[in-house]
């Protein structure tokens, strides 16, 4: 699992202001919004389960019945 951060100034709701934001990546998707002035967290839903395991399922499946 790839974890990258970056930086980014963003409009936050809780200090009302323009203000730099924390973002971290998971395997290039956006996952979470941290306020790096007020330390406010935005977790945003994204699918690991269904992106991942979806495949690797129906890989299996396609195995089993052929
Ligand atoms: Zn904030």
């Amino acid at each position: 699992m790839k974890v990258k951060k970056m930086e980014a100034g963003l409009y936050c709701t809780n200090c009302k202001e323009e203000v730099d934001h924390e973002i971290t990546y998971i395997n290039s998707d956006m996952k979470t919004i941290k306020c790096l002035q007020c330390g406010r967290t935005k977790e945003l839903k994204v699918d690991l389960k269904k992106s991942f395991t979806g495949k690797y399922m129906s890989a299996l499946q396609l195995n089993r019945n052929g």
